[in-house]
């Protein structure tokens, strides 16, 4: 059975303080997760020790750093590493974000070298892809979408892949409170499905996570989530909020 996931990205958002009240409020909420479902929490890298720390020992509950290097170590001031990231007790990373291939200009190529020191060191990265407005506009999503894919995650053996989840999220829709229809997000989940299918069978394609973001929240996650192709979310602004979170934490089908 696939893992269905539940994953909070609080992007450059909270004090400390605010983040571990936040966290003691979830975990105070009732939240049913079966042996196949998770909630990650990608949190700012000064907090992931005290996350990890204070989700330690709760079943299928995980840290995820934002971000990490393409490069093992050494003189790279201001990275972070994968072996820094594990030695906080960091299992997850959130990889291709639409704000840091945005922001910080990285590019497929650059997203495969990071993938790459991930799975070399037993970190699972969260794999983020997407298409801009114009070119949902021009319909040509799978298009854009193959290519991220293809550029960054295809050179990876199936044993690699099997490793990766994905997070499609379509950036006219991340934070702008426009979501994908279900319908849509089935639609481009299903071709992300089939495309992975189409290089490495469809035993192994049925076997990884896909992800849906985009303003998800409580009142629309049960809807998404229970699209065949849709094994959860990553959500931004409604994991700031305990009680939208919980709901989307327990919207896993
Ligand atoms: C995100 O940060 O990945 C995201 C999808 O944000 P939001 O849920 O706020 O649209």
């Amino acid at each position: 059975m696939r893992k269905q996931i539940a994953a909070a990205n609080w992007k450059m958002n909270l004090t400390i303080q605010q983040g571990e009240q936040l966290l003691n409020d979830i975990i105070s909420k009732p939240h049913e997760l079966a042996a196949h479902q998770l909630a990650v929490f990608a949190v700012p890298f000064p907090y992931l020790q005290m996350a990890a720390q204070k989700l330690a020992g709760k079943t299928n509950v995980f840290v995820a750093a934002q971000n990490c290097s393409n490069k093992k170590n050494g003189a790279y001031t201001g990275e972070t590493s994968v072996e820094i990231l594990q030695s906080v007790g960091i299992q997850y990373v959130v990889l291709g974000h639409s704000e840091r291939r945005e922001y910080y200009n990285e590019s497929n190529q650059f997203l495969a070298e990071k993938l790459d020191i991930c799975l070399a060191n037993n970190m699972k990265p969260i794999f983020c892809c997407g298409e801009p407005f114009a070119i949902r506009e021009a319909n040509t999503q799978n298009e854009f979408v193959a290519k991220q894919l293809d550029e960054s995650l295809f050179h990876l053996t199936a044993t690699q892949l099997q490793e990766v989840v994905i997070a499609y999220e379509p950036i006219w829709a991340i934070g702008t409170g426009k979501t994908a229809s279900s319908a849509q997000a089935q639609e481009i989940h299903a071709f992300i499905r089939s495309h992975i299918a189409a290089t490495y069978g469809v035993e192994i394609a049925e076997t990884i996570s896909i992800l849906y973001g985009g303003s998800v929240k409580a009142s629309n996650a049960v809807e998404l989530f229970s699209q065949t192709d849709v094994d959860g979310g990553l959500v931004g602004g409604a994991s700031l909020i305990a009680d939208e979170f919980v709901a989307i934490i327990n919207a896993l089908s």
